[in-house]
């Protein structure tokens, strides 16, 4: 090990215990330091008896060879499970399948409506000319023009207004390109479909990749600290002092934060300038809580998550987890395991929702599904207050200052992840971050914040196993 280097991570999810396991791989002992009781950031597993819940839905996916060997490597092939996907939209009734086919879309809500939705996208289509700049443009502007506004209406606009709690014309498009399928007009069988859009799931929930992450730093001697929570980081010249909330302090040469951008810059000292602070203070989040629900009755829903538009559901997406993997529930648990999302705004708004609202609310939902009588089993409720990191029109041009003044002033500091470069990714994408991060610390010319710059990334890869 090289003595002379004493880097820590802040954050135990994907992109921390990645940037520790490639520090480790380079002969550097890491110190990694976790707010929460448990690995795995939003990617964890909460665990209840033998009841597992994954509170986002997490396929693994990733056009990165290098991501895929690492998770390979962390978890044996027999803890791998694949799963195909079936997603749809719940909408009047009728569950239409998603990625949006154009075959569903002319026939299954009945023709009228299936002529008057390609009118619409035709006319959208003609209006608009060449094709549009995303990014460039709000999501309504984005949405409307890549379904036409009839089907933009009924399956995308209510979605993102539940998930973002905002009008769609305050959201950048930035992330739509890589995160929603245009229509798929391509005849195909479902069989064609199914084995085509696979991915690889670990048998307990994506936690379990994360706790072997974390075994695997252990069996080498990191352990990672948990309850320990970031509250100030001290620049100097001899380097860094970060402070616990507990008091305790720990030097270190280089920085490695996933924890929320906003926060850290709160957390610098010397204290950073007021406009950077400003800006810092501007970048926003969504919180999500998932309530997980066990029914002792079996509901023949043969999707893995279900979208629900429209304003008779509160959440804004349901996970039928006994499809995601058996391993969630009890052994030959015979009753439905579903997930329901609620997608809510900071600490004073609907974030402090207790838990008995939420029993109520969940109840209505289940009404709405049509199985407001069965008998829930057990109950479950995760909370993750920094779920999504919120993509509105200001959002990139105050990240890149932020980033801009970081790097002129801490060189040695290297934000990593989601949260920690407010930026909406997936596991590989936090996790290349945190790769690049690693290969920066120790001299690279690389740029980390071009982990994730891939147009044409669609959540439908196949990471084989
Ligand atoms: C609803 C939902 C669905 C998703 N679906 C998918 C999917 O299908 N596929 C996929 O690949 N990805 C998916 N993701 C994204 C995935 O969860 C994230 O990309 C990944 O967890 C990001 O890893 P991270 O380490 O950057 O951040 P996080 O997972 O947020 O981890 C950051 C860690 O830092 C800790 N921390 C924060 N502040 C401090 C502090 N001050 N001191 C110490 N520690 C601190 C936190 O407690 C946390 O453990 C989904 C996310 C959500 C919310």
């Amino acid at each position: 090990m090289t003595a002379s280097k004493s880097p820590l991570v802040i954050g135990a999810g994907p992109a921390g215990l990645t940037a520790a396991l490639r520090l480790l791989e380079r002969d550097v002992a890491p110190r990694i330091v976790e707010a929460t009781e448990n690995v795995g950031g939003l990617a964890r597993t909460p665990v209840d008896g033998s009841w597992r819940i994954d509170p986002g839905g997490h396929r693994f996916f990733t056009k990165s060879e290098e991501v895929a060997d690492l998770w390979r490597s962390l978890l044996p092939a027999d803890q791998w499970i694949s799963v195909p996907r079936r997603s749809a939209m719940l909408v009047d009734g009728h569950y239409v399948r998603y990625p949006l086919r154009g075959r569903d879309l002319l026939w299954q809500r009945g023709l009228g409506k299936g002529l008057h939705g390609l009118g619409s996208l035709m006319w959208a289509r003609l209006r608009t000319g060449p094709r549009i700049v995303n990014g460039a443009v709000s999501f309504r502007r984005w949405g409307t023009y890549e379904f036409g506004r009839h089907w933009y209406q009924t399956f995308f606009d209510g979605y993102v207004r539940k998930t973002w709690l905002t009008d769609p014309d305050d959201i950048a498009s930035d992330w739509a390109n890589q995160r929603i399928k245009p229509i798929d007009w391509r005849v195909r069988s479902d069989q064609e479909l199914t084995t085509t859009d696979v991915f690889r799931y670990p048998k307990l929930g994506p936690g379990q990749l994360w706790e072997a992450a974390a075994e695997e730093l252990r069996s080498r001697g990191i352990e990672p600290k948990l309850k320990a929570r970031v509250v100030e980081a001290q620049y100097g010249a001899s380097g860094w002092t970060v402070t616990l909330q507990n008091g305790e302090t720990c030097l270190a040469d280089g920085l490695f934060s996933s924890m929320p951008l906003h926060e850290l810059i709160e957390a610098l000292k010397p204290r950073p300038p007021e406009y950077i602070r400003a800006i810092a203070a501007r970048l926003r989040h969504r919180g999500l809580i998932t309530v997980a629900v066990a029914l002792r009755e079996r509901l023949d829903i043969p999707y893995h998550w279900v979208y629900t538009p429209n304003s008779a559901f509160r959440s804004g997406r349901i996970q039928n987890y006994s499809l995601w993997s058996p391993d969630l529930a009890p052994p030959a648990w015979p009753g439905s395991h579903l997930g329901f999302e609620y997608f809510v705004d900071g600490p004073t708004g609907t974030w402090g929702i207790d838990d008995e609202e939420l029993v109520r609310i969940v109840r209505d939902d289940l009404r709405a599904l049509g199985c407001g009588d069965s008998t829930v089993e057990h109950l479950m409720i995760t909370r993750s207050q920094h779920a999504y990191p919120v993509h509105d029109s200001t959002r990139e041009r105050n990240v890149q200052r932020i980033r801009n003044f970081l790097a002129a002033r801490y060189p040695s500091l290297h934000p990593i992840g989601r949260n920690g470069m407010h930026h909406y990714d997936n596991q590989d994408h936090a996790m290349l971050s945190a790769l690049k991060s690693v290969d920066r610390y120790f001299g690279a010319d690389v740029d980390p914040w071009q982990a994730n710059t891939d147009e044409g990334y669609h959540e439908s890869g196949l990471v084989n196993g």
